[in-house]
């Protein structure tokens, strides 16, 4: 389990990861609004607009979704559970919390997750 020193540190990048994300989301919404606000001339214009700003959006949704990580990874470290697998609690080791500071799942947990989502998108 990691110490309170290094619970301290990965906060640090947590908090410092989720200032750079919160940006992005916050420019790349602006980026979508002045998409929108251009006036479009035909439909070529059109088109480029909109899949603009559909990648725009893609990159937002990742951006939202590691914000929440984050923000779950903050909480687990308020109520004294960070660093503990929420599969198996099993302790996740310290270099795969520096890897992936909101890690939730050992490695062990971790290829399974990722092999029940692979299998399910195959189907
Ligand atoms: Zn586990």
């Amino acid at each position: 389990m990691p110490n309170k020193k290094q619970i301290e540190e990965m906060k640090a990048v947590l908090l410092e990861r989720k200032d750079i994300i919160q940006t992005n989301i916050d420019n790349g919404k602006q980026n979508i609004d002045s998409l929108k606000s251009q006036e479009v001339n035909d439909e070529f214009d059109y088109a480029e607009v909109s899949s603009d700003s559909y990648t725009e959006g893609l990159i937002i949704n990742q951006q939202v979704a590691e914000l929440e990580e984050i923000n779950s990874a903050l909480a687990r470290i308020q109520h004294g559970t960070y660093g503990i697998c929420e599969m198996c609690d099993d302790v996740i080791s310290l270099g795969r919390l520096k890897a992936k500071p909101f890690a939730k799942y050992c490695i062990v947990c971790r290829e399974l997750v990722e092999k029940n989502l692979s299998a399910q998108t195959k189907k």
